[in-house]
């Protein structure tokens, strides 16, 4: 039997993701032979990992909570290891305009990270990554399509940490200053999938000018690390077309089934 409280979680997200499918512009559930192109994480792994040992049975490994723990604190440690070396940082022109460093936020443990272009004015008022429009956007693309939770399965950082003024581009010497520290950030917490979030992201951890479009849903490899390319949620936001947002659903759906593997 599955406790009250986990079942009641399960129907509120299989009714988000139901309302995330329509809004893809899907018209129908797969069913048979289409079953394998839904999301494999359709169905909590988190829930199930932590307290459903029948629910093991679909090929999930548990994981001892000693094991948990201390795997949840060494990147934790990492990752502040990587913060405190920032310190309030100067180290490029950035520094003159900000109001805060948004280092990241989420879980150091995550599977799952995204790496997005550099805080805009909201980010850098709470210091906090991706709250804006643009991250609304992006939570709901990680809750409502992928089913799972931003604070406890995800961490979201970005290529700079301090607000280009008038979010403009960061330029390059600013990516080349801030980029160590990425590295720093992603080598701490090893997920099994990065994403990066349009061209400037994409183009900096690959090291070459990317083609967003065209290589949006392709995998990659970045330090021993999978990492998949995808557009930028602001750039949903302003091209809200249909073909848009079914691009990143599908993108989303290639990284549920290797974060299931
Ligand atoms: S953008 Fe990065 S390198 Fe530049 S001042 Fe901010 S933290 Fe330092």
């Amino acid at each position: 039997m599955i406790p009250e409280t986990e079942r009641a979680l399960l129907l509120h997200q299989l009714k988000n993701y139901l309302v995330f499918l329509k809004e893809s512009g899907h018209t129908h559930i797969p069913l048979n032979n289409e079953l394998s192109e839904l999301p494999v994480m359709a169905v909590p792994a988190r829930v199930f990992r932590d307290s459903s040992p029948q629910l093991l049975d679909s090929g999930m490994k548990p994981t001892r909570p000693d094991q948990q723990s201390k795997k949840a604190l060494e990147p934790a440690i990492r990752l502040d290891q990587v913060r405190e070396e920032l310190g309030d940082c100067q180290r490029c022109k950035l520094c003159d305009t900000r109001n805060t460093i948004v280092f990241g936020s989420g879980n150091p443990e995550a599977d799952l990270v995204f790496v997005g272009e550099g805080p805009g004015a909201d980010e850098d008022a709470q210091g906090l990554p991706f709250v804006g429009r643009a991250g609304k956007k992006l939570t709901e693309i990680i809750e409502k399509g992928m089913l799972l939770n931003r604070e406890k399965d995800t961490y979201i950082c970005n290529i700079v940490k301090c607000r280009p003024p008038g979010n403009r581009d960061p330029e390059k010497d600013e990516v080349d200053a801030c980029k160590p520290f990425l590295i720093k950030q992603l080598k701490a917490i090893r997920p099994k999938v990065i994403v990066a979030l349009g061209k400037p992201a994409a183009s900096t951890l690959l090291g070459r000018s990317v083609p967003i479009t065209k290589e949006r849903g392709t995998w990659h490899e970045f330090e021993g690390m999978k990492l998949m390319l995808t557009y930028h949620p602001a750039y949903l936001l302003r091209a809200y077309t249909l073909e848009n947002r079914r691009a990143v659903h599908e993108d989303m759906q290639k990284v549920l089934k290797v974060l299931n593997t």
